[in-house]
Formats: structure tokens, C-alpha cells, sequence
């Protein structure tokens, strides 16, 4: 340590000094360990708890989700005063939450209703559910892969439902529609004598067996129910689903259009899935009136 063993002498009191701060830090550690240890256990037991208050997926973050999706699908026209959107249960993946009945732009957190399987209320508290729940509850029920149903009354979307002119995907935002969008004839389930309304599980079920594996079925004279792995890409779905109808119309009247073939859609669709939450930060910051500000 020292070169010069002559001129230790001189490092005499330095070295005293330096013994004597190393027994005072080692008289001093334990106490301030003992102070660590706790901080330690503090931080560590801090670390649940702020992962519980953001965590990767919980029910109260799909219904957060839930109501802002709500707002969006309202924003841009995909409903008006009637149509809903729901979300599957993650801690208990047979139910699902749906708003009560009301306006989708007017939901709030307490519209928020938990239904089982079979589309009864939980606990209503005194709420009165649409009557067309079992469009979601039925589709929930055949299709694990479902995380979000949209059901609307979409203008854009009934003439596909009403004439031989098949939905099919003619502009690449739409590529997750198949190349016939199935369509669901309440008459084949219920008979002439029908209210168009999916209002008990056996419709519901003849819908859900009409959508089949596809992300959308259109409803004859009535609107279309969209499926998706996530709420977001429901919503996705639901608005190109309608800008899709909108400029197939709209082509029709042209002349005969040149759609999107099955390899294109499909390629377009799995490029377009990285995308969805771009859509959904500005539709959100739209719907909550950020944009508008
Ligand atoms: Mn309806």
C-alpha cells in the first residue's frame, strides 16, 4: 500500500483518522440498514400495487375501454341513439359487460351492466337492458376467439342486407371483410311472423350461426353485428365496415367495381392490425373532445 515504509510515520494521523471513520460507519451501517430494510420492503410492496393500478388487462380496463368505444362508434356515426357495444368479462370470460339502455354517447361508468351467459343482468340495480343483449351473449357463447361485439343500425351497411349486391372488401382498410360478408334472414330463424329484433337467445343464436367464423354479419333490414379479438379492433372494424358499404355504393353506381381479391385483403388486414391504435387515439381524442378544443 505504501511505497515508502519511511514515510508511513508521517500518514500516522490520516490512518487514525480513517480506523476511526471506518468504526464509526461500522457502528453506523446496521442502523442504517435497518433503515434500508424497510424502505426495501415499502418499494417492493409498492410495486403490486402500482402494477394494480395498471395492469396489462382487467374488467375495469375493458370497461374503461368500453365506454370511451361507446362514445367513438357514436362520434362517428356508426350508431345514433341505438346500436351498443360490448366487451367479454377477463375475469370471468362467460359474461360480458354491456351499457344499459341509452344512447351509446351518453354512457357512463355506471351504465355499465355485467351479464352472465345466458345475458342476465348480474346485479341491474335497477337497470333496464337492450333488448337485443342476446346478439352479444350468443355470439360470446360460439366464439372464444370474440372479445368485443358492435351491434349497429349503420345506414351505409342495410343496402347489402336488403338486395343480392354482396358486402365485399373494395378499399384496404377493409380488408378483414371476406370476400361475401354473410347476412343473417331473421325469417329463416323466426318465419314471416318475426319483430326483426334479436330480443331472446334462440335469434341470438341463429345470428351467431350466420356470422360463423366471419367478423361481420349483416342483419336484413335491420343493421350488422361485428365482431373483433379486442375492442379496439371491433371498433376498427365497425367504422371501415360502414366507410367500406359507403364507397361500395358508391362505386356500384359507376359501374362494376374491382374489389380487393382474398390474398390482397388478407395481406392488407394483418398490416392494418398494427395500426389500430393510431385509429383509436384520434377517434378517442375526437370522442372526449381533445381534437375539438
Ligand atoms: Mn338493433
Amino acid at each position: 500500500m505504501f511505497k515508502n515504509h519511511c514515510c508511513a510515520g508521517r500518514h500516522m494521523p490520516v490512518l487514525l483518522v480513517s480506523v476511526l471513520v471506518a468504526v464509526a460507519l461500522l457502528t453506523v451501517t446496521p442502523a442504517l440498514a435497518a433503515q434500508a430494510t424497510p424502505q426495501k420492503a415499502v418499494a417492493a410492496a409498492a410495486a403490486p400495487q402500482a402494477a394494480a393500478v395498471k395492469p396489462a388487462d382487467s374488467d375495469e380496463q375493458r370497461i374503461q375501454e368500453l365506454i370511451l368505444a361507446n362514445h367513438i362508434i357514436a362520434d362517428l356515426g356508426v350508431v345514433d341513439g341505438f346500436g351498443h357495444v360490448s366487451v367479454r368479462s377477463f375475469s370471468n370470460p362467460s359474461h360480458y359487460f354491456l351499457a344499459k339502455s341509452k344512447a351509446p354517447a351518453l354512457i357512463t361508468r355506471e351504465d355499465i351492466m355485467e351479464f352472465d351467459e345466458n345475458s342476465e343482468p348480474v346485479d341491474a340495480q335497477g337497470r333496464t337492458p337492450y333488448l337485443e343483449r342476446f346478439i352479444h351473449g350468443e355470439i360470446y357463447r360460439v366464439r372464444p376467439d370474440v372479445q368485443s361485439v358492435v351491434h349497429s343500425h349503420s345506414p351505409a351497411v342495410i343496402p347489402f342486407g336488403v338486395t343480392t349486391v354482396a358486402l365485399r372488401p373494395i378499399m384496404h382498410m377493409a380488408g378483414f371483410l371476406p370476400q361475401t360478408t354473410p347476412v343473417f334472414e331473421i325469417r329463416n330463424a323466426a318465419g314471416d311472423d318475426n319483430g326483426i329484433l334479436v330480443s331472446d337467445r334462440m335469434l341470438g343464436a341463429a345470428l351467431a350461426k350466420s356470422l360463423g367464423d366471419a367478423p361481420v354479419a349483416l342483419m336484413r333490414g335491420h343493421g350488422s353485428a361485428v365482431v373483433g379479438p379486442s375492442i379496439r379492433v371491433a371498433v376498427f372494424r365497425a367504422v371501415y365496415t360502414q366507410v367500406n358499404a359507403q364507397i361500395e355504393a358508391e362505386a356500384l353506381k359507376l359501374g362494376p367495381p374491382v374489389f380487393l381479391n382474398a390474398m390482397e385483403a388478407a395481406k392488407v388486414d394483418t398490416a392494418n392490425r398494427g395500426n389500430v391504435n393510431r385509429a383509436w387515439d384520434i377517434w378517442a381524442s375526437h370522442a372526449s373532445g381533445g381534437a375539438k378544443k
